[in-house]
């Protein structure tokens, strides 16, 4: 089959994927265009980002994420009482409130 590369219609097949390759290529965005749409991306989640200090007022440390209630090695230790007043003082300067 593939041997009638002389029939009209292969050449018409080939003229379509060619055409079809093109549109394609055009249609595509460029690599650099998607790597900036990729960048894009990442910029719009830095906004959503978790604030990874330490949730304890005045304190610079880094928290220890989610699991620790965004307390830092020092006052994760605190009382959960004291905790909960960081962590309420926190989401009212937060507007989280
Ligand atoms: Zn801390």
């Amino acid at each position: 089959m593939a041997r009638l590369s002389s029939h009209p219609f292969d050449l018409l097949a080939e003229r379509f994927a060619q055409i079809f390759a093109d549109r394609i290529s055009a249609a595509l965005p460029a690599p650099n265009a998607r790597g900036g749409a990729r960048n894009r991306a990442t910029s719009k989640l830095r906004g959503r980002k978790l604030d990874m200090r330490c949730h304890y007022p005045g304190c610079k440390n880094r928290s220890k994420g989610p699991r620790f209630k965004f307390l830092c090695d020092e006052h994760r230790k605190l009382p959960k009482k004291e905790q909960a007043a960081a962590l309420a003082k926190w989401a009212e300067k937060n507007g989280k409130a």
